[in-house]
Parts: structure tokens; C-alpha cells; sequence
């Protein structure tokens, strides 16, 4: 997308012209999400694919889960935190999402929380900065989220707020979705290059099965 574009120049280039640069890529990216042509794509997408997708993140600038998954800005909600630690039992972060979740079950969507840590497979050195660059304690801690997820939207026959814990792999912007029972699916691996996307739809079918909905 011309939009992300980083001109070779630029990383030599003095910091003055530097950051008039990413003034002026904010300032196209405004103008791009803002115009009412990509507001009505938003409407659409979100029609042809009601799931909401909540992420839990890192606020390391690297962690672009729209760009990676191919999803349109403005369809998945962040929450960032510094090493995408967060305890669901702090005040405002469970209010805000329990209002989040509940506006969007009240428009009769499920909703997909995704839970992430991120990684570099060439060097340690490039992993989360706040937990100390080592990968084993940050994954541990979306599991325990992802118990927390349950604790607070689970319960029920159908579900209609699903955790999933990813791991996000920096070097070159893939997912590494964990299961259950300690099996892992590295969509990079895949031959058709599946994107999130189609594992949310297969998910999404799932779920409005025994409501009855469809989703077409
Ligand atoms: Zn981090």
C-alpha cells in the first residue's frame, strides 16, 4: 500500500525532514481513513463480517495486526500496553472493554479477543522490551489473559466472546495462532498463506451455527 511506503532516503535523511515526514504520512493516512468512501468500506466490511476482533497488544510501534492480517484500518480494536501486560481486574481496562464488548454483543455480534505477544525468530535481542526480551514469560502472560478473558465473557453453550492467544513474529509481520492443547498453527507455514480472516470466518460460522443466524 503506497500509503506505508518508507522512501530509502529517509532513514539518512536529517531528523528535521524526518519528522515532517511522518507528520505528513499521519496527515495522509487522516485524510484517507476520514473520506466518506473508505467510511461506507468500513460500513460494509463490518456487515460482511460481523465478528469483532478486540486485539490486546504491545504498544511497540512494530505490532500492526491490521497490516499483517490484511484487515482495513478501522475494523480491529487495539488495547496497548506497555509489553502487552494487562490485568483484566484493573478498573478502567474492564470497564472499557466490558462496554466495548457489551455494545458490540448488544448488535447481536460475537466477538474475537485476541491476545498477542510479539517475538523476533533472528534475534532474542528484538523481542518485548517489557519483559526483558525474553519470549517464554511473555507468552506465559496472554495465557493467564486468556483465562481471564473466559473468567469475565465465558460461560454457556454457544460462544460469543472467544479468546485466541497469537504470537506476533516482527521479522516479517506473521501470526502464530496457539491452541488448547499446546499446538500452534504458524499461518506464515501455510501453503495458501491463510490470513486471520479466514480463520475468524471459520470461527464465525462456528458460532452463529446454533443461533440460527447466517451470516451470508
Ligand atoms: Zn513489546
Amino acid at each position: 500500500m503506497p500509503l506505508r511506503a518508507l522512501p530509502d532516503h529517509l532513514p539518512q535523511a536529517p531528523i528535521a525532514q524526518r519528522i515532517d515526514w511522518v507528520f505528513e504520512h499521519a496527515r495522509r493516512h487522516a485524510e484517507a481513513f476520514a473520506s466518506p468512501g473508505a467510511w461506507l468500506a468500513r460500513q460494509r466490511y463490518l456487515a460482511q463480517h460481523p465478528t469483532a476482533i478486540l486485539v490486546l497488544k504491545c504498544m511497540d510501534g512494530r505490532i500492526n495486526i491490521p497490516v499483517a492480517t490484511q484487515t482495513p484500518p478501522g475494523i480491529i480494536q487495539p488495547f496497548r500496553n506497555l509489553g502487552g501486560i494487562f490485568d483484566l481486574g484493573w478498573p478502567h481496562l474492564g470497564e472499557t472493554l466490558v462496554a466495548h464488548v457489551n455494545k458490540v454483543v448488544s448488535a447481536g455480534r460475537a466477538g474475537l479477543v485476541i491476545v498477542t505477544y510479539h517475538y523476533s525468530k533472528g534475534d532474542p535481542a528484538r523481542g518485548c522490551a517489557g519483559f526483558h526480551y525474553c519470549t517464554d514469560d511473555a507468552r506465559a502472560h496472554t495465557f493467564q489473559i486468556r483465562e481471564q478473558v473466559r473468567a469475565l465473557f465465558g460461560g454457556g453453550d454457544v460462544p460469543t466472546v472467544c479468546p485466541l492467544v497469537c504470537g506476533f513474529e516482527t521479522d516479517e509481520d506473521t501470526l502464530v495462532l496457539h491452541g488448547e492443547q499446546g499446538d500452534t498453527l504458524a499461518l506464515a507455514d501455510l501453503a495458501a498463506r491463510m490470513t486471520l480472516r479466514h480463520a475468524v470466518l471459520a470461527w464465525e460460522t462456528r458460532a452463529m451455527e446454533p443461533l440460527g443466524d447466517d451470516p451470508a
